[in-house]
């Protein structure tokens, strides 16, 4: 009874959601109530209800709806995304862009250059990134409550900590200087957020 819809009535192969179909699933513009399914054998087509097919697939254990590299990437594909966007963003050389590479120390990023970075990344993995998540440097340096004497406050570790999960600031939190806050963006950092952002995705 298991996996019907998903079955091919003709010769018993296995149908598989047909991504070139106008009804795929998953898509920018919200799902649709119909999938066309393909069989694997013998490639005859198919209709069904969306929500019967979502069903069956969770019965076998699988997911639907999430766009294949989201789920499929690996942490290195993404670091290589990653290279390609800053090499294109900022024109450094592919092998300066290692994961410990720091934004601005190592690369030369500018803050003018973040919100290039940010589009590049946008485009590159079909994700929304808000730069304030991204870079949240700027809106802790510029509250009074997250600053002191050139220091990040108690609180203002506590708010980095909270807007930079994807990212270890226990070695920062240490000794908070404000200096030392641009070394927390790494390349690595960036593949980080974004495999954070795929998987919620
Ligand atoms: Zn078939």
């Amino acid at each position: 009874m298991a996996n019907k819809k998903l079955q091919c009535n003709q010769c018993g192969g296995k149908m598989r959601i047909d991504s070139g179909g106008v009804t795929m699933i998953g898509g920018g513009a919200g799902p649709a109530p119909i999938v066309k399914l393909r069989c694997d054998k013998c490639d005859i087509t198919r209709f069904e209800q969306r929500s019967d097919i979502e069903r069956e697939l969770a019965e076998a254990g699988e997911t639907v709806g999430k766009k294949s590299h989201s789920t499929a990437m690996t942490q290195d594909q993404i670091l290589q995304e990653v290279q390609g966007v800053l090499v294109d963003a900022l024109g450094v050389d592919e092998d300066e862009v290692t994961p410990e590479a720091t934004l601005m120390g190592d690369l030369g990023a500018e803050s003018i250059d973040f919100l290039d970075i940010v589009f590049r990344l946008e485009k590159a993995f079909g994700i929304k990134i808000a730069r304030e998540e991204l870079f949240p440097a700027e809106t802790l340096m510029n509250n009074p409550e997250f600053v002191s004497n050139g220091k990040l406050t108690a609180k203002g570790v506590a708010e980095l900590k909270a807007k930079m999960p994807h990212t270890d600031v226990s070695e920062f939190a240490k000794n908070p200087e404000l200096s030392k806050l641009p070394d927390l963006f790494t390349v690595g950092m960036i593949v980080n957020y974004v495999e954070s952002k795929l998987k919620a995705a």
